[in-house]
């Protein structure tokens, strides 16, 4: 026995020792490659034309990676994540070259003033800006206040102060804005930082044992639920979390606990009792970083500026100075109004805006705003933090890399917005040809007789197919799109499960039902909004958008703020007033064909949900009910080059629904694959005998990948990518 452990011990030592090895040689690699980005970024500097970023670039390199990557046997989401990383940190570091040129070396010591103590969220997020700013020593002074954080930066007893100013749960802080507004400092970055509030005790501590928690009140809010479930636990509040860590520590009470960072409770040697105890799992922080004056900055860089105004007293001030900024095309981020206590009912309003204020457009809309502003400070220009990050590329075979889905980034989004509203432009000059040829006929003109019925699901047909985007995947263009996933959402678990599985495969898209149209009032019913919430948290967690199912009108604009693509389920293809407040929204829809309807009756839906103004629209063929009984119904494969030949929309096909089968999803996907179908929808399920809806025609993993596989050829033969 004793000769066995040993031995197990010295292979174990033996891998681990290779492992390090390798490590090392990672980070030297890792050194390399940033030498050729700040070489890069040397080149981008000296030309002041070259574009700062090039997303195509980006986007081959995430296509390159994901390739080696599944060669090798990795995941390319995983390794994908570590790209983007990798990628984020090489942006950071061309930045700070541009920012000031003309510093070629390192600032040797920099003092930064912050309120609270070493492991407070300051503290890291003071880290983790100046990790892109060239420091040789970076100091950081805590101090109690925010207050005596400005007083020091003012003295000159530091070159900078990081200040909070908001929190995605708490919002704005107050006290940091009135200082800002009165104090002769500038903003001159800004940094966000995730929190991961985590349940700290000392060595020994149980988390069934504790008597009292300490944190700052806002850490102690934020963790309500959680402490909810601590019986008899009194809560204290201290001035700073990573304060209350400390003073969990020195008093060495197993029975005391502490909300604070995994970073506090290395730095005074506590033991992490629970990870990540936030009510909401989103949880960001934003800092600014406050100089005593402005910085360069690379005109090429997104950038930001905060404002303080104060509207005139005056009937619509606030909607001229608002209007300003639409007509010089200005994206405001932020706006928020603060009473003046010396001026009952009148507001000082904090402003963020894009763009440099000293640049245009921002600088004549800024000369503007003072005619309708009594106090109007800009409180500076910095390099912007806050866009988010879209969801990783999906690697594909092919290699093609020209998807032109934008990233859902701030920018993005508008990026997205434009981009909507040229589609829909599109539609409408669509719309005006056939407006026109009915005005010719009514001149007499010769011209075939337009009809009205069916004018914007089957326009004058060009062979143009219309695409419909959900995040990151495209529909009607040349990819094949998977969605999978479960019939219904059951717990978070096995919807965790289930987009791992999905996402593994190499699906694009998640379904899954939170309200589920059931033959049987007494068979489950879906978890409803919370059974949304944790289908888009898994969604959000795995990067794949997801698709539900809604099924009454009331529910369309909630279930499209948590859900990426709106289902119509066969039952409810003719709910002629859900299909028209589906009209209203702007959200993609998947609309099924009706367990009997015609493909005439399917296009008149779309046609519905199209007369309200939502263009984006996905059909799918589910099968049909037939005399024939030995499929659940029967699929309809015609459907689909029939539907394509009489709509530019694109479709889809769900083989599942069809079949009712397991057995029998595989070869209709494969059918539906080479009839034409732009994608499939097909259900899974991590454990299918467990399901609680349809559990019959649940792919298991090993189906999904032969699912998978079989497509691959198919599509590729037809000049597609998967
Ligand atoms: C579903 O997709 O879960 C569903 C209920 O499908 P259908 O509406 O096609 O029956
Ligand atoms: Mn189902």
């Amino acid at each position: 026995m004793t000769h066995q452990n040993s031995a197990s011990a010295d292979s174990l030592t033996e891998y681990r020792d290779s492992i390090d090895k390798l490590d090392r040689d990672f980070i030297a690699l890792l050194a390399r490659r940033m030498e050729l980005v700040r070489n890069i970024g040397g080149v981008k500097r000296d030309d002041p034309q070259a574009p700062l970023r090039d997303e195509d670039r980006e986007r081959e390199i995430f296509e390159v990676w994901a390739q080696a990557a599944a060669q090798e046997g990795l995941s390319p989401y995983f390794v994908g994540r570590v790209l983007r990383e990798l990628l984020n940190y090489s942006r950071r570091d061309q930045e700070r070259h541009l920012d000031r040129p003309e510093v070629a070396s390192a600032v040797s010591a920099v003092r930064v003033a912050y309120q609270g103590m070493p492991g407070s969220y300051s503290d890291l997020a003071i880290t983790k800006l100046f990790a892109s700013r060239d420091v040789e020593r970076l100091d950081r002074v805590g101090f109690r206040g925010f207050t005596a954080v400005l007083d020091a930066l003012e003295a000159g007893q530091v070159g900078y102060a990081l200040l909070p100013i908001e929190n995605t749960i708490a919002g704005s802080i107050n006290e940091v804005y009135d200082l800002l507004a009165h104090r002769p400092v500038r903003v001159v970055g800004e940094e966000v930082w995730s929190v991961e509030h985590c349940l700290l005790g000392v060595e020994g501590a149980q988390i069934e044992g504790l008597e009292s928690v300490r944190s700052h009140p806002v850490a102690l809010q934020q963790c309500k639920k959680f402490l909810g479930g601590l019986v008899g636990a009194r809560l204290e509040t201290y001035h700073d979390t990573a304060g209350a860590a400390r003073s969990v520590a020195r008093a060495k009470d197993p029975a005391i606990g502490a909300i604070a960072s995994e970073e506090a409770a290395q730095l005074w040697g506590l033991q992490v009792l629970r990870r990540d105890i936030s009510d909401q799992r989103t949880n960001l922080t934003r800092f600014l970083l406050i100089g005593t004056e402005a910085e360069a900055l690379d005109p090429r860089q997104p950038t930001k500026t905060s404002l303080v105004m104060v509207v005139r007293h005056q009937a619509g001030a606030l909607y001229e100075c608002l209007r300003i900024f639409d007509e010089h095309g200005i994206n405001l981020t932020k706006l928020e109004s603060r009473p003046l206590p010396e001026k009952p009912w009148a507001a000082r309003f904090y402003v963020d805006v894009h763009g440099h204020a000293e640049q245009e457009p921002l600088a004549s809309a800024i000369k503007a705003l003072s005619r309708h502003t009594s106090r109007l400070k800009v409180l500076g220009s910095y390099a912007r933090r806050t866009d988010v990050e879209g969801p990783l590329p999906l690697p594909s075979p092919s290699g093609r890399a020209e998807t032109t889905s934008p990233s859902p980034s701030h920018e993005g989004a508008n990026a997205v917005g434009a981009s909507n509203e040229g589609a829909s432009n599109e539609s409408a000059a669509a719309e005006d040809a056939t407006e026109k040829k009915v005005g010719l006929e009514a001149t007499g003109a010769v011209c075939p007789p337009t009809k009205v019925e069916g004018k914007l699901t089957e326009p004058a047909f060009s062979g143009e197919r219309r695409t419909v985007t959900v995040g990151n995947v495209e529909f009607g263009g040349d990819n094949f799109v998977l969605i999978s996933g479960p019939c219904a959402v059951e717990s978070r678990q096995q919807i965790v499960a289930s987009a791992a599985m999905v996402r593994d495969a190499g699906a694009a898209m998640l379904r899954g039902g939170a309200f589920k149209p059931r033959s049987s009032p007494y068979s489950f019913q879906g978890l409803g909004f919370p059974g949304l919430e944790i289908l888009a948290e898994a969604g959000h967690a795995y990067e794949l958008p997801v698709v539900t199912e809604v099924l009454q009108p009331e529910d369309v604009m909630r279930v499209a703020e948590g859900a990426d693509m709106l289902q119509v389920g066969a039952r409810n293809m003719q709910n002629f007033s859900l299909l028209k407040e589906i009209g209203k929204s702007r959200a993609p829809v998947l609309l099924k064909r009706g367990l009997s309807a015609t493909i005439k009756e399917l296009l008149m839906a779309a046609e519905y949900i199209m007369a309200g103004g939502n263009h984006q629209i996905v059909l799918c063929e589910r099968g049909i009910r037939t005399f024939e009984t030995a499929t659940r119904s029967t699929l309809d494969v015609s459907a689909v080059p029939v539907l394509k030949e009489k709509t530019h929309l694109p479709v889809i096909v769900d083989p599942s629904h069809a079949a009712g089968r397991r057995d029998l999803v595989v070869p209709l996907a494969l059918a539906a694959a080479a009839v034409g179908a732009d994608g499939l929808i097909v259900e899974i399920h991590p454990q299918p005998e467990e399901a609680l809806c349809d559990k019959d025609q649940a792919l298991t993993e090993e189906l999904l990948g032969q699912l998978v596989q079989g497509l691959r050829p198919i599509v590729e033969a037809q000049g597609r990518r998967f």
